[in-house]
């Protein structure tokens, strides 16, 4: 197969902001394998040019039903990257066979959970305006920074009525962290992400042993490993396809997640429909979902995952199941044909 690849840019309908500053596009490597006559899409916020270049090699004789053996073929270049190249080899294969990924995994017929939404840091104002105009949600989650002592979930409860989670992307230390979710649980707030800062595990562990609301790690997780490492420190923990290197390392870590009784929360970046219709495909097997990152977008070129105040109904083509917009179904491969 040959692989190919280029950069989209995509506007927000509104600026975003969190602890890494403020975001106004996103961009993000869109990477096509050509095999026969069918071409799998993949993509990744921070997949690397020159490491997409160095896979090439080693796919030029794979076919996707050797989708195990191809990735097993592919140097070392990055969870990202990495993560852009399986996801277009699972596009590849559902395409071959003409099914929607999620279908080939048997996941037909489970129930899939409602995706929060996020709220960036805002002003109180517009943290309400939005609380309101949001209110038919059933799920949001609202980020805090480090100067937040999780007051402004009060503020937010008091105009919306659903249920509520808190990231703190890692913002406070041990003793703040506790002092946070004793506030959030008196806003009734279900959940909080990742309080500490990354790489401290008894920071971590003292947190979810003495929070009143269940904690869950995000930034501490990002492979099989860590899912166990992670066992009896957290709730559960978020899986993202850039983090942990695509759909098959998802794949087995929500597994090995629930195997362990720990729940699990598949996430994504502000991004195209492109990669979250992927990470959809796995959506029956989580405990929660956090896929709301085309939701935000003004000009995506993709589409696939629909998602409808929460409510995610999973793309019905093959593959993944992304269609590039402007194009004509006819261009994806034989189960649209
Ligand atoms: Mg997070």
């Amino acid at each position: 197969m040959k692989l190919a690849h280029r950069e989209i840019v995509i506007a927000l309908r509104e600026p975003f902001v969190s602890n890494n500053g403020v975001t106004t596009q996103v961009r993000q490597r869109v990477v096509e394998l050509t095999w026969r006559d069918l071409r799998g899409l993949g993509t990744a916020r921070g997949a690397e040019p020159a490491g997409l270049d160095a896979c090439a090699p080693a796919l030029a004789g794979a076919s996707p039903y050797g989708l195990r053996a191809a990735l097993d073929a592919l140097p070392d270049v990055g969870a990202a990257t990495r993560s852009a190249v399986d996801m277009a080899l699972h596009d590849l294969l559902g395409k071959a066979v003409g099914r929607p990924l999620h279908q080939l995994l048997g996941l037909d017929g489970l129930p899939v959970p409602p995706t929060a939404l996020s709220i960036g840091a805002c002003p109180d104002d517009e943290l309400v305006r939005r609380g309101r105009a949001l209110a038919h949600w059933p799920v949001l989650k609202l980020k805090l920074t480090a100067q937040d002592d999780g007051s402004r979930a009060g503020v937010l409860r008091s105009v919306y009525p659903g249920r509520i989670r808190v990231d703190g992307n890692g913002s406070w230390d041990l003793a703040q962290a506790l002092r946070v979710a004793e506030e959030l649980h008196r806003h009734d707030v279900e959940l909080l992400e990742q309080p500490v800062a990354p790489g401290r595990p008894d920071d971590l562990r003292q947190v979810h042993e003495r929070s009143p609301v269940p904690v869950f790690a995000d930034e501490d997780c990002a492979t099989p490993e860590d899912v166990l490492r992670l066992r009896g420190h957290v709730s559960g923990v978020n899986i993202k396809l850039v983090t942990c290197g695509g759909l098959s390392e998802a794949h087995r870590m929500i597994l090995l997640a629930r195997a362990c009784g720990v729940r699990t929360m598949l996430g994504c970046k502000v991004e195209s429909a492109l990669g979250v219709s992927a990470m959809a495909q796995l959506a029956p097997l989580a405990d929660h979902l956090d896929l709301d990152g085309p939701v935000g977008l003004r000009d995506d070129p993709f589409t696939g995952v629909r998602i409808d105040e929460g409510t995610l109904s999973l793309p019905t083509g093959p593959g993944i199941g992304a269609i590039t917009l402007q194009q004509t179904p006819t261009h994806l491969g034989k189960g649209l044909t």
